[in-house]
């Protein structure tokens, strides 16, 4: 069997659910489809689900979320209607979505209608079973699947039917509606796949697999034809934004295919990630923005048992969660997203930290980003050497190397207005 799971531009009006059903009609061996919310139909057009977090957000501050709710109710009856469906059915699903939403049934509920309401439009369309994810997946406080997603789905999927599921959400163990963090329908997808066994997972999008670069970045980019698990997570972890970095972890220990496909061109073979590509070689490179980094020193700080801990629970506390860890002799570096304290949290945070730990310096700095080049064996690879070359004789200043335990990745922090540069200086040196 193959599950295949549409994103949110694959579904965004009539024209794309047209090149959705023929594509599910051309193989009889796809029997299930995850379905995002209705995504962008241009540049300036608004996604579903961002629409969704404005409604839930009006109602929060006692506002009325009428307009942009309306927008959101014709966006789905206008495909409905250009599909020749009976709208009935969705203005009553539209009625009681608006109805909850206004009476305060919170973010993920209101996050997780977009969904809901395609899936319900396409099953419709299609002829097929639609599945409400919300019986099935079981999504944990910390926000991964449980396991007991896969029994309960595979049961469900077992009538010799083919079903659409709407992605992006489940529920908590006790039920209540719970979503995945964005771009998560290719999160259900793969829960899907693995509780079916599925042959192979494709993941319909609207470019034609994972790009060696992001060809906005840099031209001469090109589609990567097969790369592994542990790369692909690699490379959406440092901005690569296809394919969510957490979508693997239910199909690896069941070793389950995952083929990127380009709806707009399905003749593209795309890109095939699997366990067993050949892992060596430069597969891309990819930079993120968004970094902070907190320095602290103190002599002999590592003498004490328990310090790396204690100083962890003291960030946890100011809600800073580091992404990246450097430990020195007498000093530790730990790097995470800006996003996660203004400067006012990480000041009383750098005071507690000195006083609290008598430590000789503590600083924090804004502005950086993380550059991946990922491969195979990158610690003996030459082309990392050439890299920061080439970054050094272009005028950018490497301010942190790390390379992971897997061998996959070489990270590079360089600022953030160097980023894009470094990418293109990179991509042409070694690429
Ligand atoms: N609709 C959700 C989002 O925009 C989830 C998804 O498309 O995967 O993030």
């Amino acid at each position: 069997m193959v599950v295949c799971k549409f994103g949110g531009s694959s579904v965004a009006d009539e024209n794309q659910i047209k090149k959705v059903k023929a594509i599910l009609d051309e193989d009889k061996n796809r029997k299930v489809a995850i379905v995002s919310a209705p995504g962008k139909r241009n540049k300036e057009d608004r996604k579903i689900t961002d629409m969704l977090y404005e409604c839930n957000s009006l109602v929060q501050q006692d506002r009325s979320c009428k307009r942009v709710f309306a927008e959101i109710g014709k966006r789905y009856l206008d495909i409905a209607a250009a599909l020749k469906l009976d709208t009935k059915k969705l203005t009553l699903a539209l009625d009681d979505v608006r109805r909850k939403i206004d009476a305060g049934s919170g973010t993920d509920y209101a996050a997780s209608r977009g969904e809901y309401l395609s899936a319900l439009l396409i099953s419709e369309y299609l002829g097929w079973e639609f599945v409400d994810a919300a019986d099935y997946i079981v999504i944990n406080p910390d926000g991964t699947v449980n396991p007991i997603s896969y029994e309960r789905l595979a049961t469900r999927l077992s009538t010799g039917s083919k079903y659409v599921i709407p992605g992006f959400y489940g529920a908590s163990p006790e039920g209540v509606i719970k979503t995945f963090s964005r771009g998560g329908s290719d999160i259900s997808g793969a829960i899907a796949a693995r509780a079916v066994g599925a042959e192979l997972y494709e993941n319909w999008t609207d470019v034609s697999g994972m790009y060696s670069a992001d060809p906005r970045v840099v031209e001469n980019a090109r589609v990567i034809p097969e790369l592994t698990y542990v790369q692909v997570r690699e490379l959406s972890d440092v901005g690569a934004s296809v394919f969510h970095e957490e979508a693997i972890a239910p199909v690896i220990p069941v070793k389950i295919p995952i083929n990127i496909k380009n709806t707009n061109r399905p003749q593209d073979p795309g890109t095939l990630i699997s366990a067993d590509a050949d892992p060596r070689g430069l597969i891309g490179v990819s930079g993120k923005t968004g970094y902070s980094r907190l320095k602290l020193r103190k002599l002999m700080m590592f003498k004490k048992p328990g310090m790396r801990h204690a100083l962890l629970t003291i960030l946890h506390l100011y809600g800073v969660r580091p992404s990246y860890s450097l430990f020195g002799i007498d000093s530790i570096v730990w790097l995470f997203e800006s996003k996660m304290a203004t400067d006012t949290v990480l000041t009383s945070m750098c005071e507690r930290l000195k006083k609290d730990f008598e430590l000789d310096d503590v600083i924090f700095e804004r502005g950086l980003s993380i550059i991946g080049i990922i491969g195979g064996h990158m610690d003996e690879s030459e082309a990392f050497i050439d890299a920061v070359v080439a970054l050094r004789d272009g005028g950018i200043h490497t301010n942190f190397v790390n390379f992971g335990v897997n061998r996959t990745t070489a990270l590079i922090g360089v600022s953030e207005e160097d980023c894009t540069k470094a990418v293109q200086t990179i991509y042409e040196k070694v690429f």
